[in-house]
């Protein structure tokens, strides 16, 4: 059974709903899909509900958690959560709030730089509450600053850059743990592209279950390094696309990346 377990929504940073992202599984002819939006668990139950509707589809509730460590932005993957646990609930909502805060930090010092670009602008590309710099830089491409994301993040809102403004983050340990309280399975995201690779044994000494060796953005040589990793230390190996619902020449990542669940049984067993 061929499942995508890496998925944003419009409830993140996503341009698809999740009734968009679970109909073209579907057709796609995907088994299933993990909805795994940055920091909140909103985009589960539409998914879930839609999913029923249409059938023939699983979808694992989900959420990746964005921690920073070291300087080092860090994406904790829980699986099989359990999404209406008021713990979560509380923490996510708090996350939530924490993220607005920073936008608007962030466009101080945007407006500071001679760039007029007001919070409702950029809340306008955000439909859940939820806001990231993915939404600043969609504002700022629209305006005409920039001409691209791309040249939003490397100009302004990268790390060090002038426009950036540290997130309020759980430490990873506190994602993991939460992910395990709310009985949930937490994977390492997408380690190719960490800087220090040192953070994956970090990980694994905190009891992450698994890591994310298959992802849209790792480079043969990272599959074969990460897969080495897990039998080493008796992981499970997952896999996703990544997908936020943008158009790459005619098609989307949805898909593309996948694991068969069958080989996973802790999971397979959960769905
Ligand atoms: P935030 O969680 O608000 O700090 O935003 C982080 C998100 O921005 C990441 O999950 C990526 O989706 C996106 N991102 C980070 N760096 C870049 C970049 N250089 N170009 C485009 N998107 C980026
Ligand atoms: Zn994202
Ligand atoms: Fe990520
Ligand atoms: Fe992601």
């Amino acid at each position: 059974m061929i499942f995508d377990l890496h998925v944003h929504t419009t409830f993140s940073d996503g341009l698809l709903s999740p009734e968009e992202m679970v109909k073209l599984a579907y057709k796609k002819n995907i088994d299933g899909i993990a909805i795994t939006d940055h920091d909140t668990i909103l985009g589960i139950e539409p998914a879930i509900k839609y999913g029923k509707e249409i059938g023939n589809i699983s979808i694992i509730p989900g959420i990746e958690f964005s921690c920073i460590y070291k300087d080092e932005e860090v994406h904790i993957l829980g699986y099989f959560i359990d999404y209406t646990s008021q713990v979560l609930i509380d923490i996510t909502n708090n996350l939530r709030k924490n993220r607005i805060a920073r936008i608007f930090k962030m466009l101080e010092k945007i407006n500071k730089l001679g760039m007029e670009l007001t919070f409702d602008e950029v809340k306008a590309y955000s439909k859940a509450g939820y806001m990231g710099r993915p939404h600043v830089a969609r504002a700022l491409v629209d305006k005409g600053y920039v001409d691209s994301i791309h040249e939003a993040f490397e100009k302004y809102i990268s790390r060090g850059k002038p426009g950036y403004v540290e997130r309020n983050s759980l430490k990873i340990e506190e994602a993991i743990n939460l992910i395990h309280n709310t009985n949930g399975i937490a994977v390492l995201a997408h380690p190719g592209l960490l800087k220090d690779k040192k953070i994956i044994d970090y990980c694994i000494n905190l009891g992450i279950d698994g890591i994310e060796v298959i992802h849209s953005k790792h480079k043969k040589e990272d599959v074969n390094f990460l897969i080495d990793i897990c039998k080493r230390s008796n992981l499970i190996i997952t896999g996703g696309s990544d997908c936020h619902g943008k158009l790459k020449s005619g098609d989307y990542l949805l898909g593309n990346y996948y694991v068969n669940i069958d080989h996973i049984p802790i999971m397979k067993g959960r769905l």
